[in-house]
This record gives C-alpha cells, sequence and structure tokens, in this order.
C-alpha cells in the first residue's frame, strides 16, 4: 500500500481579544490539548476565576488549547465566561445541539468541536460554520468508531472495508460538508480505543487528505494503560508526520493528560526545552523517599520555565553519580539531604527541610 502522507495544511485558532494565536499543521509545532473533567453549571465569579488559575497552570505544564464539554446553554454561558479570563485558547464539544455552538460563539471560545453527522440538517451546519467563518473561530470534527453512518457499519459486517477504513471515510464525508460550504480552517479527528485502529485509520485519511489531524486513542483507560497506548499510537504516527495536535486520554488529571503528552512530544523530539526529569526508581539502598518527593515536586518542576536536568536521587552513595549530568539534584540518608550540581555536592541539609532549601535552590537556579 502507498504510504505517501499529505503534509496537512495550516488552520489557525485564537489570535484576538487576547488569546494566544496557534498555528496547527504544516511545519507548526505539534500541539498539546487536554480536557475540562469537570461539568461547568452553576460557575459563580470565584469558580471561573479559580478555573482560569488551573488553565494557567496546565499551560505552564505545557498545555497548549483545553477542551470543555458543552452538553447545556448554562455550560454554554460559563464557557464564555471562562474563555474571557485566560489566553488559553478553548474548545466547545457540542454534540446533537446546534443552538450551544452558536451560543458559544457570542463568546471568547476559540474551537468548535461538532459532528456534522449529529447536528442534523445541513441548514444547521451551516448556521454554525457560518457563525464560525464570522468570528474567525476553526471548527474540529469528530468521528467516533461507535457512530459511524449505516451503510458504513454495513460494510464492516460485511468485510467489505475495515473499521479504520470506515472511521477514515466517514471523516471525509464530514469534511465534504464543509468544504462544499467553503469553509477549510477545520482539523479531523478519528478516534477509536485500539491502537492499531487508531494508527490505521489516520495513515488511510493522511494519504487522502491534507486536513490538520487531532490525533487521540478514546478511552485509553487509567494512567499507565492509557499512557502506554496513546505512547505506542502517537509515536509510530508523528514520526510518519501524521498528527498536527494530540491529547492523550486517560481516567485521571488533565495535569497528567498534559504532562503525558509534552513527554511524548519530547521523546518523538517535537518538542524540544523544558525541564528534564531524572529520578531513580528507589531500592533497598534508599535513604530518602523518591516517590513522596517526586509525587509533591513533578508538577512544580515541570512547570519551571527552564531548559535545565533535575535529578531526584534515593541515595547519597550512588545518588550525585548516577544524576551526574543534572543541572541540579537531590539524594538522601540518614536524614540529610544532599543538593548537587553537576554531581558536584554543594550543600547539606536536614532532610525535614528538604522542601523549603529544594525550594531555595531552585529560585536561585
Ligand atoms: Fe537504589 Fe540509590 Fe540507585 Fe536509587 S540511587 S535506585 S536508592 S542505588
Amino acid at each position: 500500500m502507498e504510504n505517501t502522507f499529505k503534509i496537512p495544511r495550516v488552520i489557525h485558532i485564537g489570535g484576538k481579544n487576547g488569546i494566544r494565536k496557534i498555528d496547527i499543521g504544516g511545519s507548526n509545532p505539534v500541539t498539546v490539548q487536554t480536557m475540562w473533567k469537570e461539568p461547568i453549571i452553576a460557575l459563580d465569579t470565584k469558580a471561573v476565576d479559580s478555573i482560569a488559575v488551573r488553565i494557567s497552570a496546565l499551560k505552564s505544564l505545557g498545555c497548549d488549547i483545553v477542551r470543555f464539554a458543552v452538553p447545556d446553554m448554562e455550560s454554554a454561558h460559563s464557557l464564555c465566561a471562562i474563555a474571557s479570563s485566560t489566553d488559553v485558547p478553548l474548545v466547545a464539544d457540542i454534540h446533537f445541539d446546534y443552538r450551544l455552538a452558536l451560543e458559544c460563539l457570542k463568546g471568547n471560545v476559540s474551537v468548535i468541536r461538532i459532528n456534522p453527522g449529529n447536528i442534523g440538517s445541513i441548514d444547521r451546519t451551516r448556521a454554525v460554520v457560518e457563525a464560525c467563518m464570522e468570528k474567525d473561530v476553526a471548527i474540529r470534527i469528530g468521528v467516533n468508531s461507535g457512530s459511524l453512518p449505516k451503510d458504513l457499519q454495513e460494510k464492516v459486517l460485511n468485510s467489505e472495508i475495515t473499521r479504520s477504513e470506515a472511521l477514515s471515510e466517514a471523516a471525509l464525508r464530514e469534511a465534504e460538508v464543509f468544504d462544499s460550504l467553503g469553509f477549510t480552517n477545520f482539523a479531523v479527528s478519528m478516534k477509536a480505543s485500539s491502537v492499531q485502529e487508531t494508527i490505521d485509520a489516520n495513515e488511510a485519511f493522511a494519504r487522502r487528505s491534507d486536513i490538520p489531524l487531532h490525533i487521540g486513542v478514546t478511552e485509553a483507560g487509567p494512567l499507565i494503560t492509557g499512557v502506554v497506548k496513546s505512547t505506542m499510537a502517537f509515536s509510530h504516527l508523528l514520526k510518519e508526520g501524521i498528527g498536527s495536535t494530540i491529547r492523550v486520554s486517560l481516567s485521571s488529571s488533565p495535569e497528567n493528560e498534559v504532562i503525558a503528552g509534552r513527554e511524548i512530544l519530547h521523546e518523538c523530539g517535537l518538542r524540544k526545552g523544558g525541564v528534564t526529569l531524572v529520578s531513580c526508581p528507589r531500592c533497598g539502598r534508599q535513604g530518602f523517599d523518591v516517590h513522596s518527593f517526586m509525587d509533591r515536586w513533578q508538577n512544580r518542576l515541570l512547570s519551571l520555565d527552564r531548559n535545565i536536568t533535575v535529578a531526584v536521587m534515593g541515595c547519597i552513595v550512588n545518588g550525585p553519580g548516577e544524576g551526574k549530568n543534572a543541572d541540579v539534584g537531590i539524594a538522601g540518608g540518614g536524614g540529610k539531604c544532599i543538593i548537587f550540581k553537576k554531581g558536584k555536592i554543594v550543600q547539606t541539609i536536614d532532610e525535614k527541610d528538604a522542601d523549603i532549601e529544594f525550594e531555595k535552590i531552585l529560585e536561585n537556579l
């Protein structure tokens, strides 16, 4: 089979009313997305502010775009309020009711995620597309393997085509609706919960279309399972140049989704810089609880806007040696901790003061 994949065309999101502009596709950096995990109904000003603070923390961890489910009008109003309180582009995820999309478009939302197949008549899709054109807002079409058109389902049942070919065909049909309306500022996602199906569907689509792809393994599972599945699918696709934006879908926090996404991009050589964490697994020689230190410090360290390597090691005997390439590291034993830089011990502190002293070290790096 031909393995020539089209270079994705460039679409843009954000860029107005104080929202960060992001170009997606072409040679632009692959972006990381996550999805908000709680309902956003009945939000007061304090709740909106606290969501904006958490979005800002997600941004520091490497998140580019945050998506919110909008199942009702109240959520649409809340999303508009949140979108006015952050510079991170937000996506309104809409199913079935096109009026929710139109309501979100009255605010500062940067992307509408819809599936024309479940919005209803072409007039409803047209109304959303025209409003998006007017407000210069992008769209993401989402196609799931669980909601394929009937004729494609039958072809799969009759073994005429594979499920991934059906997914790709369904996505192309949805894209044609947008093309016929003269709208091009959209991306496509095809979601399957199997790694191979995700790979095959995205490859099949990228052979036929230059529309940028949002890639993700849907319902990928809890933290470890989901990260393994997503890493396998994404590393395969990204190395082929497929995937302009990614979401690691996890039964875990948005923070973990973002960290997993950025680390995958980093290891694929698609995101440079930032903090690299080195930590030992801990063993019977340990004199310092690396696991709990990392639990406390991981997000803080990964949020630093620095290009450094930080090592957290369980024992004084091996720690500095094993972490000798780290710009800064900590190891412990016998109630004491040592701070080292490039393998050289620069400070010895009481273990009980480890957090306070480590914070001071970071501030003065
Ligand atoms: Fe074990 Fe020390 Fe190596 Fe950690 S650094 S794994 S505690 S020997």
